[in-house]
């Protein structure tokens, strides 16, 4: 028998502020353990979507009209953020969101404010051997550099322990270097720990070497699927998200 995803989006339709319709029928699954992407334009709903699925989307007076969120085989629409991060699911917000007035070590614990086990000492160790420059420094996370916070806001969400993580747009404003060196880790983390993740990405052929499967989004719809492969190889993707070659 089939496994079903740890995570499955049917047709899902959220309005803002009662009128703004941004999501039409939003179908997705990942599958435990592995990587997908969601590509789109700007404005296609991506944010919308993780947000949907975090329940971030109350915060902004978002709310999904109709269609099914289920995570680990349960309905999870309409739930407080908070109680959605404890059943495992956490959002790396885009733009980092980190808290700047506290330390990174601050920051990192918390990640881990679900957590009632003894072992958080261990997993900030292990958070610093995935980003040991974090390690280096003990200022204010507001003057740590946009690779940093961005390491920062991924290591704060493994400090959840969680079994999904939805990230949105982690190669925003790094240099090439430092988004090769943070979707690294992305695969690091998905192979080692085991953690399945929702990518939202800009940055189409990135998202492509990491994941297994792929979304593309285009005014709040799937307008097409299929495996990183597959969509590095369509002849649309090609032209409209990866510059053509
Ligand atoms: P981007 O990469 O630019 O963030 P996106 O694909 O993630 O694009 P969303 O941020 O989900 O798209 O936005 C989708 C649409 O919803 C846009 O037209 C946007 O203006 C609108 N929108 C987003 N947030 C809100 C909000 N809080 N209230 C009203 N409209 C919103």
């Amino acid at each position: 028998p089939e496994v079903p995803p740890l995570l499955e989006v049917n047709n899902i339709e959220v309005v803002y502020s009662d009128v703004i319709l941004v999501l039409r029928g939003l179908s997705l699954k990942v599958p435990k353990g592995e990587i997908v992407a969601l590509l789109g334009a700007n404005g296609a709903g991506k944010s919308t979507t993780l947000k949907a699925i975090s329940g971030l989307l109350k915060t902004e007076d978002g709310e999904v009209t109709r269609g099914d969120v289920t995570f680990a085989g349960e309905r999870i629409n309409g739930i407080d953020p908070h109680l959605i991060v404890r059943r495992g699911i956490f959002q790396v917000m885009e733009g980092r969101r980190i808290v700047s007035d506290m330390t990174a070590l601050e920051n990192l614990r918390l990640g881990a404010f679900t957590r009632r086990d003894r072992e958080v000492g261990d997993d900030i160790e292990r958070v610093y051997g995935y980003f040991p420059r974090l390690k280096e420094r003990t200022g204010l996370a507001g003057y740590l550099s946009g690779g940093e916070q961005q390491m920062l806001a991924i290591g704060r969400a493994l400090m959840a322990r969680p079994k999904l993580i939805l990230m949105d747009e982690p190669s925003m404003g790094l240099s090439p270097l430092l988004v090769q060196e943070v979707f690294g880790i992305i695969r690091k983390i998905n192979q080692d720990l085991g953690v399945t993740i929702l990518l939202v990405e800009q940055n189409a052929r990135m998202a492509l070497s990491v994941a297994s499967y792929g979304y593309v989004m285009e005014q709040g719809k799937v307008v097409l699927d299929g495996t990183a492969a597959e969509l590095a190889d369509n002849e649309d993707v090609k032209e409209f998200y990866l510059g053509g070659h």
